[in-house]
């Protein structure tokens, strides 16, 4: 969290000197006590020209759902109509995800969704590791500031990015691991669903853990 606190710090005028602690105003816990909204943390951000994805963006994509989530989705980074409307998932992936939220018996307004990058990459390749270096340290701003119980991870990049691991997302599937405390579910991103529908059924077992973590009623829903 230096990153964010130097951001904040400079925010509020004040020089930030590596390796010198600086006591922030109003600083309880830690640097993540800089930030006690979204709104906070979103201004913050502002017009980001942190890395070079700025270049080719339409919106940044920071967030959408409810502040005070169990359940976070953590996606890899915004595509083509994410960017478009600045909100994530809103193509046929995020329709997916969205039948998904329902067959847990929920809706999009109570969870939060986002990604772990929130400028679109240019004809959506991988970001880079510089890319992350800037841009994770939001995401866990972010998840600082809701304390899900749970987060579920989608696809390889946003469940290897968080996890800091190469095992691949198919090893990494089908059992909670730890991020920083919290359950993390890895699991396969929508978009690999729609390339390979018979994986929904690995999915569907993944969310059944979360629901039954969050103690949410069995649904009879899943698996389509
Ligand atoms: S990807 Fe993140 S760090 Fe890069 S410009 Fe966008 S908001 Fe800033």
């Amino acid at each position: 969290m230096d990153y964010l606190k130097k951001l904040y710090l400079e925010a509020i005028g004040i020089e930030y000197v590596p390796g010198q602690a600086t006591m922030v105003p109003g600083e309880i816990d830690g640097p993540a006590s800089e930030f006690e909204t979204l709104e906070q943390l979103r201004e913050l951000i502002g017009d980001c020209h942190r890395c070079q994805l700025s270049r080719g963006r339409s919106n940044i994509v920071f967030g959408v759902g409810n502040p005070h989530a169990d359940l976070v989705f953590v996606g890899e980074a915004p595509g083509r109509d994410e960017d478009l409307e600045g909100k994530p998932f809103v193509g046929k992936a995020g329709q997916l995800l969205t039948r998904i939220i329902s067959a847990m018996g929920l809706t999009r307004d109570d969870v939060y969704i986002c990604n772990v990058i929130k400028c679109r990459p240019p004809d959506n390749r991988d970001p880079l590791p510089a890319e992350i270096d800037m841009c994770e340290p939001f995401l866990k701003g972010q998840l600082s500031i809701i304390k899900p119980r749970v987060i579920c991870a989608l696809g390889s990049f946003a469940s290897q990015t968080l996890l800091q691991s190469e095992v691949r997302i198919s090893r990494l599937r089908g059992q909670f691991r730890d991020y920083g405390g919290v359950p993390l579910m890895p699991t396969y991103h929508p978009s690999f669903l729609l390339r390979n529908p018979h994986a929904k059924r690995e999915v569907w077992e993944d969310i059944k853990m979360i629901m039954e973590y969050l103690d949410l009623p069995a649904s009879e829903h899943g698996n389509n």
